[in-house]
């Protein structure tokens, strides 16, 4: 009997263990190899104003961008080529305000922004304003590694972009029947509600909550590679009725885009003003970096209580070092999509 309640209490302990062991094994989580999220843009983007047809483009056009990407990742290609070509497909469709179905600016021009960023290095390189090249993130690419600067814009971006051998089109190839009808319709709120056009009244019209639901679809990328390094990118037409040269956030460096391998990547949309302001990329990076917040604790401070807080609206995507990825708005909408390294593929566009 001496040696049986130890006996019986040595049992008890090995058990213990190995359940807890079995318990580890079952609920450890694997970290993925890796991860791509991407973003066509945020803001009251409602179920009652989209027909089944022009849903379903949406979605097929989310899904063969983000294809894109995870076959590069799947065969070891690196996040800066998934986020790039990506984007391109994005870029490439009418669907989106980036490249091809930009939005129109107020002279009737279109004016392009994009940014990328390099995780590993911090490396960044954007322009802005641009009006002639194809794929404006090949040229924020460009700028990153084949220039000494971060950012270019106009014409001197124009000429460094032909100089580097990119893809130049004249400006008509910008041109899409829906996005010159809608500035059309802006102009014509905006003259019926002042009367007239001056320009006071087209800067107040600027904060106009109609005019700022005039921009949907910016793209954006956010990658993790199988060499634990994350890239992130974003390309715009920025704002419809846009004028003087108009910059959003989307090739700032901290506000559109972000990525820095020791927490996350992160790429924004929506009203650039508050999101230059807000420094979102930056600040949900800072937020894990400095306070040890979570990717979506991050996230969502910044995008459920500064952005508002300050009067703007928007989303990000964003990736962390262990492929959690996150898509946060606080607009009615964001085309959204995730894919993982099993290749399972979510969809998203409405709020639920
Ligand atoms: N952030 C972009 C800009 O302000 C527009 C958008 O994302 O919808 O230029």
């Amino acid at each position: 009997m001496k040696n049986f309640i130890p006996c019986i209490l040595l049992v008890l302990i090995c058990f213990t263990c190995k359940n807890n062991e079995a318990y580890e094994a079952e609920t450890k989580v694997e970290k993925p190899e890796f991860a791509i999220v991407i973003h066509g843009g945020a803001g009251t983007i409602l179920k009652k104003n989209m027909t089944p047809e022009r849903e379903a483009a949406y979605k097929a056009k989310l899904k063969e961008a983000i294809s894109v990407g995870y076959e590069i990742l799947k065969n070891g290609g690196s996040s800066l080529d998934a986020v790039e070509k990506t984007i391109n497909v994005m870029e490439d469709s009418p669907l989106f305000n980036a490249g091809k179905g930009a939005v129109f600016t107020n002279a009737e021009t279109n004016e392009l922004d994009a940014s990328i960023m390099d995780g590993k290095t911090l490396n960044a390189g954007a322009s802005a304003g641009t009006t002639t090249v194809r794929n404006p993130i090949n040229l924020a690419r460009t700028v990153m590694e084949k220039s000494k600067h971060v950012m270019l814009s106009g014409k001197g971006a124009e000429i460094f972009a032909q100089e580097q051998g990119l893809e130049i089109v004249t400006s008509d190839y910008f041109f899409t029947e829906n996005r010159f009808k809608s500035l059309k319709r802006v102009k014509e709120r905006e003259a019926k509600k002042e009367g007239k056009i001056d320009t006071e009244s087209a800067y107040l019209n600027f904060y106009d909550a109609d005019i700022k639901d005039s921009k949907f679809g910016t793209v954006g990328c956010a990658a993790l590679d199988k060499n634990g390094n994350l890239a992130a990118g974003t390309s715009t037409g920025g704002m419809t009725n846009k004028r003087w040269g108009r910059v959003g956030d989307a090739p700032i460096i901290g506000s559109g885009t972000y990525a820095n391998n020791a927490t996350c990547a992160v790429s924004s949309t929506g009203w650039g003003e508050y999101f230059i302001r807000a420094q979102v990329a930056h600040d949900i990076s800072a937020l894990m970096d400095y306070k040890g917040l979570s990717l979506q604790e991050a996230a969502r401070l910044v995008i459920q209580e500064k952005v508002p807080n300050l009067g703007g609206d928007g989303g990000i995507v964003a990736v962390d070092k262990n492929g959690n990825m996150v898509a946060e708005f606080n607009t009615a909408g964001m085309y959204r999509a995730t894919m993982n390294d099993k290749g399972e593929l979510t969809i998203g566009i409405y709020e639920k």
